[in-house]
């Protein structure tokens, strides 16, 4: 088959296993430039596929050797269609990682389900014995309740009163003015069902109850702040309310992670290309504006490095981790940088469809979005046939 993006509105419905693969190796790479973290053994990745998760993957496994097992909802190629980039990057990263001698299994299935808590508690309990780091980096529009079965699905939207500013059709370079209505009250609490805590506690608790849990331990959640510029979408908006939970969560964590001294983290990244961000109104303008200005000034970044910079300074640092006043680490430091933001309210209320190109990183934003599908990739010859077939190696 010869593989091209196809893309839909803010997703690409095709991906390409070859490029997928480069992705992972350049991340890879990246890490092992960067030199050993003496961090955990054992890690629990949930969200492990693509975005945060992955680069936290590898660089538990490449940085610092860790046995991983990854959890995460991806799709398998069929007959019709090309696997989704979380499986041709799970199935690359467990081929790099056996070859280097590493330990890494995968759980394909709905993390919020017990089924898969349960599935995941087993294969700790038999391969590795206790978890020291559990990263917990989900990102998905919607949750079935493992009790109530209800379905929650969430929604981005302002709280309060209507929201009305710029974004951008990034394929088509298109400036727009959006209206976004407030969202309800149930589209808030599904909201906070969907991307809140609850399921990151369930998590931890039960592998808490089942005693595979090391002394010690820590668990890291990832959430985004971001300037006044989004703040009505995200910080104030309905997934600001969820992101506010996950916050709750942590502390509650804590306390009961104290009988083995273990403890509960929430990280604030900076925006990058994601499949989840893409989706978000407002935040690829804003990710293109940024890219823009912090490339300018040589402090850009996208996961892979975040990532290596949560564990080397942060987590595994010699010193105890820096936190604000909050309790947050905080790797959104170079993107919230006063001069960065001030250059970014300046160029703001200037950027046009005509001046886009100019004023702001498009160009960028969009060659990252096609290497979220393996697209876009040096050393990949795209008019190649390919087979779209590929194994996980640990799933069967
Ligand atoms: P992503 O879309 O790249 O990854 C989401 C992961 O969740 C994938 O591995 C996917 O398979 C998995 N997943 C989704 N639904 C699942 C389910 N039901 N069961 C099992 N796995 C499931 O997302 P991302 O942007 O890396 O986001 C990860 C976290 O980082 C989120 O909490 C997000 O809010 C946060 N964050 C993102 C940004 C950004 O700019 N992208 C910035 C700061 C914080």
């Amino acid at each position: 088959m010869i593989i091209q993006p196809k893309i839909r509105g803010f997703i690409c419905t095709t991906a390409h296993p070859e490029g997928c693969k480069q992705a992972v190796l350049e991340q890879i790479n990246y890490v092992k430039s960067h030199g050993a973290i003496a961090g955990p053994k054992n890690v629990l990745v949930i969200g492990a596929s693509t975005g945060y998760g992955l680069a936290s993957r590898i660089t538990a496994t490449f940085a610092g050797g860790a046995k991983t097992i990854g959890v995460f909802f991806e799709k398998e190629a069929d007959e019709k269609r090309t696997a989704s980039p979380g499986w041709y990057n799970s199935a690359a990263f467990e081929a790099f990682a056996h070859q280097a001698g590493y330990y890494a299994k995968s759980i394909n299935g709905d993390a919020f389900s017990q089924s898969i808590k349960t599935q995941a508690a087993e294969l700790i309990r038999r391969d590795l014995g206790k978890i020291d780091l559990i990263i917990y980096s989900l990102a998905s529009p919607r949750r079935v309740h493992p009790i109530s079965e209800n379905v929650f699905s969430s929604v981005l939207k302002p709280i309060g009163q209507a929201f009305s500013g710029k974004t951008i059709d990034a394929f088509r370079e298109e400036v727009k003015d959006v209206v976004i209505e407030p969202a309800n009250n149930d589209e808030i609490a599904a909201t906070v069902a969907v991307m809140g805590g609850e399921d990151w506690a369930m998590w931890i608790d039960f592998l808490l109850k089942e005693n595979l849990l090391a002394e010690g331990m820590k668990t890291v959640a990832y959430t985004y702040l971001g300037p006044q510029l989004t703040h009505a979408i995200y910080k104030e908006g309905t997934i600001g309310k969820a992101k506010e939970h996950l916050k709750l969560t942590a502390d509650q964590l804590n306390h009961a992670l104290s009988g083995i001294q273990g403890e509960a983290i929430v990280s604030v990244d900076k925006a990058v290309v994601t499949q989840a961000s893409a989706a978000i109104p407002v935040v690829p303008l804003y990710i293109s504006l940024l890219f823009k200005v912090m490339k300018e000034k040589g402090t850009h970044e996208g996961c892979i490095e975040q990532m290596y910079r949560l564990f080397h300074d942060h987590l595994y640092a010699a010193k105890p981790p820096l936190r604000d006043k909050e309790g947050y680490i905080r790797l959104d430091d170079l993107e919230m940088q006063e001069d960065i933001q001030q250059k970014i309210r300046a160029l703001w209320p200037r950027i046009t469809s005509e001046n886009v190109r100019e004023l702001t990183d498009i160009q960028g934003y969009c060659d990252d979005f096609y290497r979220l599908f393996g697209f876009a990739m040096k050393n990949v010859n795209y008019t190649a046939e390919v087979d779209p077939q590929v194994k996980i190696p640990s799933i069967k």
